[in-house]
């Protein structure tokens, strides 16, 4: 059998469907704003979210850091939990691209809370602080396991952000698993968020690119902010008929992810070896052995079998479903979980 990849759902090729979209894609110089596919794409993101407009970019790290830019000047703080993307995990791009701090909340697997917030918004008139302008959540958490925000708690922060003047900008790289597995309809985000990013090649599949929502009189700069990053495309509609293919035809597809991950947590936590598993909402299962030190005989045995999954570091293994991951591949891999002994 081929190899059983589940490090991330990054890590999928483009389905013979998809193939078909790229290579019959009506494209154009999109710098100019002159491919179709590209503007279709962007048209159908904001109209999704209910919100103005939409801008796509080859990666979710430079969507988010624009969207940083967007938000705040230099010497001025945002507010994240400790394991958020944009603070850990894209090369310190916040204080390098935008001259930004990061406030940082020690959340629950990733999330935060309206009083969260409201604790760590440095006094306005208070001018030894930096000025805090913005609040940047992760939906679905990436390091907090694929956890799932309560729509709920984003309205109080946003109120928070309102009484206290500050933008709210929302990493959703992992947004549509959250709105699938939780029902979700997209335009209560795009109500309660100033910008959202969303990537195309995690869950949904495609070979690459992100897209950044927003209102007009944010988004009016973020050609140009894009322009600087150096992410202007030109024929970039093939990628983004992926992107529309995968919207039309991968999407319901999340749920199957997210119930596998939910079968590999249950073998997991009925496991000798295990000594915790996260909740799993989504299509990420995070668990820990019980025993550290058997870390590397673990991979080793699932080396063996061609199964490849991520270790996170202080004895933290991660687990990632997608659509290359098929029923027989699931069934092989939930049988040898089973029969590992330690
Ligand atoms: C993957 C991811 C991103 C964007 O990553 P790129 O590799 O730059 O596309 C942003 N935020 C989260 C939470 C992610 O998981």
């Amino acid at each position: 059998m081929k190899e059983i990849d589940l490090r991330s759902d990054t890590v999928t090729r483009p389905t013979s469907g998809m193939l078909k979209a790229i290579m019959s894609a009506e494209v154009g110089d999109d710098v100019y704003k002159e491919d179709p596919t590209v503007n279709a794409l962007e048209e159908k993101l904001a109209k999704m979210f209910g919100m103005d407009e939409a801008l796509f970019f080859p990666t979710g790290s430079m969507a988010n850091q624009a969207a940083i830019k967007l938000h705040t000047q230099p010497g001025e703080q945002l507010i994240c939990d400790k394991w958020a993307h944009v603070f850990n995990y894209e090369g310190g791009g916040v204080s390098f691209n935008s001259g930004v701090s990061c406030k940082l909340v020690d959340g629950d697997r990733g999330m935060i809370t309206a009083a969260q917030v409201e604790e760590n918004i440095n006094p306005p008139d208070f001018y030894h602080s930096p000025l805090t302008t913005l609040v940047c959540l992760e939906n679905t958490t990436n390091k907090g396991g694929g956890a799932c925000y309560d729509l709920e708690e984003i309205k109080k922060v946003r109120n928070v952000c309102n009484t206290n003047n500050l933008g709210l900008h929302l990493d959703g790289a992992r947004l549509f698993n959250a709105l699938v597995a939780k029902n979700e309809d997209p335009k209560d985000y795009g109500k309660l968020f100033d910008t959202i990013s969303v990537c195309l090649s995690k869950g949904l599949g495609t070979p690459m690119g992100s897209v950044l929502i927003g209102e007009k009189k944010l988004m009016k700069n973020a050609i140009r902010i894009r322009k600087v990053l150096g992410g202007g495309m030109r024929q970039i509609g093939f990628m983004a008929a992926a992107g529309i293919y995968a919207l039309d035809n991968q999407f319901d597809r999340l749920a199957e992810d997210h119930k596998r991950a939910k079968e590999i947590a249950e073998t997991l936590a009925s496991a000798t070896y295990v000594d915790k598993v996260e909740p799993v909402e989504t299509n990420i299962a995070i668990f820990y052995l019980k025993n550290a030190s058997n870390e590397a005989a673990f991979m080793k045995k699932l080396q063996k079998e061609n199964i490849r999954i991520s270790n996170m570091g202080q004895g933290k293994l991660r687990i990632v479903t997608h659509l290359d991951y098929s029923e027989e591949m699931h069934q092989k891999f939930l049988k040898l979980l089973k029969e590992i002994k330690l």
